[in-house]
């Protein structure tokens, strides 16, 4: 049965109770752990995976990596005494969380900038984590317009960090997404809730992941670097503090 998604609902779900469904061993000899609901994110969208502590009678569990599987359960990958059937406290590592989720909410403030700016770009794929953050876009952008171009999208998204603004989260049938969003990619997983999160009231995104409460929560963000070849474009971006 699908893991119940206790982040999806909320801005900062970071602690809770669950009971442990089943406990087996991967391949690589770490313990895998599925609850019946959990505040910890799996990798997925281009954020990744949190970490922390699953505590029970038995003592506490090292969660080191979270996945979510094609049924929507989550493994918790990690450490420690734990069984079927305990009743368990989870905390996830906030230090790790606000970061992953600055970062990840920052590539979505690229992308309204970009829209702000009337650039007929397409989004792809991104990339939020501290190594690597960018967001990809299908247009070709000639070489000699890059540089302004990129203090163009820096300024609009400081702009809206500036600004600040609360997001909201509403869940709607991906057939009702196009009223909100600019782009309803036709790859939206099936094994999780159908949600977007609207940012700066009228920007809406269809994601899964975890997202700042208000905008100005994500800090100063700066566009590192732009590069097109092949009728796409690479932003890069580096939040303050972080990357
Ligand atoms: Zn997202």
């Amino acid at each position: 049965m699908a893991t119940e998604l206790m982040y999806l609902n909320d801005f900062d779900v970071l602690t809770g109770a669950a009971r442990v469904q089943s406990v087996s061993v991967d391949d690589d000899g770490r313990t895998d752990v599925v609850l019946d609901r959990t505040c910890f994110y799996p990798r997925g969208g281009g954020q990744d995976w949190d970490t922390g502590a699953i505590r029970g009678a038995a003592g506490e569990f090292a969660v080191e990596e979270v996945r979510l599987d094609p049924e929507g359960m989550v493994h918790h990958l990690g450490n420690g005494p734990i069984a079927v059937g305990d009743e368990v406290s989870l905390a996830v590592d906030t230090t790790r969380r606000v970061m992953n989720t600055r970062l990840h909410s920052a590539g979505h403030v690229v992308d309204l900038a970009v829209e702000r700016l009337g650039l007929p770009w397409v989004p792809g794929k991104g990339a939020h984590y501290p190594h690597m953050s960018f967001v990809e876009y299908n247009a070709a952008l000639a070489p000699e317009e890059t540089e302004a171009t990129l203090v163009r999208i820096q300024q609009a998204a400081r702009d809206v960090v500036g600004a600040g603004s609360t997001n909201e989260i509403r869940f709607m049938p991906v057939s009702e997404m196009g009223d909100y969003c600019r782009n309803v990619p036709d790859n939206i997983p099936t094994n999780k809730p159908a949600r977007i999160v609207l940012y700066s009231d009228d920007f809406g995104v269809p994601c899964g992941g975890t997202h700042v409460r208000d905008v100005s929560d994500i800090g100063t963000l700066t566009i590192t670097k732009i590069k097109s070849k092949k009728g796409v474009t690479k932003v890069s971006y580096a939040v303050e503090g972080i990357n």
